[in-house]
């Protein structure tokens, strides 16, 4: 059976590969919406992703939304959440840490141990993001992001489609080519709900401590866990990036 899944993943990664680089981001979701479920999306109420969410809200898709609620999120991205929720007709599950493992982590490390280290962050992010993450992937087969290789170095190694063989499902990135001036134009012409931080200087958008505002230009995600030299990710793209 395992071996089955393998070379159906292999397959449906060569198909998309090949196919997802000529046709618009509307028609890259109805063919990854074709494939054999259970297929999921994740969003954090991105740019990205509100367009995502768009596109996916105007049909009925047997594609499942979700989040991860880390419980360190901004107000803004909240308030996103809300309007989302007000403005199309879905539904977004909602997953959080494990009240064990918060518990665990803060009395540890304290509730902002993720200052002292990289050890005492990948813990918070863990607890926060990665568990979390592994229960909504569970039994998934197709997993559907809003990664863009423009928005850093390690991003500009993602492909189309591959094998996410922490999670042993199939993840894809439509919008793999997109620039950010291409997404305002989504936003603008269909009036999506964006982040209010997006305008004020924040063009990844993560935990509220853990994100600041970066000055124009610069790599999208300097922002994040600025006072670390070289780790910008969580974890959550690891098989993506590396
Ligand atoms: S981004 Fe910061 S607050 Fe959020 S899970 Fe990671 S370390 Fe914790």
């Amino acid at each position: 059976m395992g071996e089955i899944m393998k070379q159906e993943q292999i397959d449906l990664v060569e198909v998309l590969n090949q196919k997802l680089p000529e046709l618009t981001i509307e028609q890259r979701i109805e063919l990854v919406a074709s494939s054999q479920g259970p297929i999921v999306f994740s969003t954090s109420f991105g740019i990205e992703d509100q367009v995502l969410t768009h596109i996916i809200s105007q049909k009925s898709y047997p594609i499942g939304l979700f989040t991860l609620d880390t419980g360190r999120l901004f107000e803004e991205t909240y308030e996103v959440w809300e309007k989302t929720l007000t403005q199309y007709p879905i539904e977004v599950k909602s997953f959080s840490p494990e009240a064990d493992d918060l518990k665990k982590l803060i009395t540890e490390q304290g509730p902002n141990g993720f200052y002292q280290g990289l050890n005492q962050r990948m813990a918070c992010c863990s607890t926060r993001k990665i568990k979390p993450l592994k229960v909504a992937l569970h039994g998934v087969r197709v997993w559907i992001t809003g990664l863009r290789a423009q928005q850093n170095h390690h991003r500009t190694q993602l492909t189309w489609a591959s094998i996410d063989q922490q999670h042993d499902l199939v993840k894809v990135n439509p919008l793999l080519d997109s620039s950010e001036a291409e997404l305002y134009q989504w936003v603008n012409k269909h009036n999506i709900p964006v982040n209010k931080l997006h305008n004020q200087g924040y063009p990844s958008i993560g935990c509220a401590p853990c994100t600041r505002a970066v000055p124009p230009g610069s790599d999208p995600r300097s922002g994040r866990w600025w006072w670390e030299q070289s780790h910008k990710e969580c974890g959550l793209h690891l098989n993506s990036h590396s």
